[in-house]
């Protein structure tokens, strides 16, 4: 602490260096938020959480309810993140999953996630049915995301989806490029009718030169024929634009644009600051960190004040400064009206929900009230209202009438994941978004993600960090 700083709440985090766990301090600084913290072999760091003091305070005071998990696989031994699987001290429920199909992909993107690599040992069908035995024993049937590297060199990816809808789980989603999607004419459809509900498209921007520096391709024509042959499927799209600042935030509203002129074949955009995960040169600047609040005043700006940033509230299931979403209906000149809270009996009405950056928040009932409501969002009212989608827990009256006010809705969220710079502890363990490791833990994404300067990671196989 220094004689500018102000001492907001004491938490933990890791040091980005050796990744043991450190006790660390959220403090304000001028009117910026800041996470401090000090190892005791590497030194001292701060990063920024938020920018402005007083959105922060407020925003905060909307935050969620703690649920623990109903079933723990691993003990505390190490303390927070090393014991995930999920461990007693974990506070949220699962909800949605993230199910990494393979570690190949088709374009080799700076900025990645899952640091694809050229690994060609993808998980069998019989290991994928194992992970979703898994969940299933825990207990509920949670959203499911496919993702990878890029689920889509998986030539059985249909039958993924089949087998997953056909244990039972409501809500299959798939994270892509798109590229496929685009370049060969009946492979949406043909996932359609294997089951699966929405699609999560990398869409980083509207311009060719956005592409080639995050994507290191120009993938423009192929995102938009890829949006096409998904609507023309009936799959949801789901815009997801990874922000980097100094390329692409000055395209905020013009991806909203490019989205509204799409619906209701295009549902949301969801955005994602740029986190940090991977091996760096040296720790990332601040000037190169975007957090929420910047988020929500950019999209004000950039939409001429069509959109405002108090629209936005934090998801209820999560910690609150991990996620915004807004929820509006699209009139038919292109306005945007935010929508008004669904009545009590709406059945998937709760919408303060996040939309989270996979598919739905979770906790007890509110978990499930949770995943209906992205459930229902994200895919396309013919879908839901299909014969076969009229699973128990919803009432599939109030819900097609409630489907009829909303056809042409539409979904603003955002989503910041967390790194080794600015992981806050407290907020790692009220997350709701895992991800089944191959050796069947159950890890939090922000902690399956989570790497050291050097590229070290704490979950991931070694040699998928290598990318
Ligand atoms: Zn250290």
């Amino acid at each position: 602490m220094t004689a500018t700083q102000q001492l907001l709440a004491e938490t933990e985090s890791v040091c980005p260096i050796c990744l043991k766990t450190l006790a660390a301090q959220r403090v304000a600084e001028g009117d910026n938020i800041y996470l401090s913290k000090h190892c005791a072999e590497h030194g001292h760091f701060k990063t920024i959480l938020w920018r402005g003091i007083d959105s922060y305070r407020q925003w905060g005071n909307r935050g969620s309810r703690a649920a623990r998990p109903p079933v723990s696989e691993t003990k505390v031994e190490r303390g927070c993140p090393h014991d995930c699987g999920l461990c007693p001290d974990h506070l949220q429920h699962t909800c949605c999953v993230l199910l990494e199909v393979t570690q190949r992909c088709n374009i080799k993107c700076p900025v990645c996630f899952a640091s694809a690599a050229d690994d060609n040992t993808d998980p069998s069908l019989g290991e994928i049915e194992t992970w979703l035995r898994l969940l299933l024993a825990h207990g509920s049937k949670v959203n499911i995301q496919l993702s990878g590297g890029e689920p889509t060199m998986r030539d059985d990816l249909p039958q993924i989806v089949a087998l997953t809808r056909s244990l039972g789980f409501d809500f299959v989603q798939l994270n892509t490029n798109g590229i496929r999607l685009a370049k060969e004419a009946s492979y949406a459809q043909r996932l359609a009718d294997a089951g699966l509900d929405c699609v999560f498209l990398q869409f980083d921007g509207v311009s060719d030169e956005v592409y080639k520096h995050i994507r290191g391709a120009r993938l423009l024509d192929l995102k938009t024929a890829a949006i096409d042959r998904c609507t023309k499927a009936g799959l949801g799209v789901v815009l997801v634009p990874t922000l980097v600042p100094g390329i692409n935030v000055g395209e905020i509203g013009k991806i909203i644009d490019f989205a509204l002129e799409r619906v209701p074949g295009v549902r949301a955009v969801h955005f994602q600051p740029i986190s940090y995960f991977g091996r760096y040169p040296a720790p990332p600047a601040e000037a190169d960190r975007l957090t929420l609040p910047e988020i929500m005043d950019e999209i004000e700006a950039q939409t001429e004040g069509r959109v405002h940033a108090a629209d936005f509230s934090p998801g209820s299931a999560e910690n609150a400064y991990c996620s915004f979403s807004g929820k509006f209906f699209v009139g038919k000149d292109g306005s945007l009206h935010p929508a008004a809270e669904p009545a009590a009996n709406a059945c998937c009405g709760d919408d303060t929900t996040s939309a989270c950056g996979c598919g739905v928040p979770s906790r007890g009932d509110d978990a499930l009230r949770a995943r209906q409501f992205v459930a229902s969002h994200w895919v396309t009212p013919e879908q839901r209202s299909a014969p076969e989608e009229q699973h128990a827990g919803i009432n599939v009256d109030s819900l097609n009438a409630f489907l009829a006010t909303r056809q042409h809705s539409f979904c603003i969220s955002a989503m910041a994941f967390q790194d080794a710079w600015n992981l806050d502890l407290e907020r790692l363990r009220e997350c709701f978004i895992h991800v089944v490791a191959p050796d069947r833990r159950i890890v939090p994404f922000c902690a399956y993600n989570l790497t050291a300067i050097s590229g070290e990671s704490l979950y991931r196989h070694p040699a998928c960090v290598e990318a």
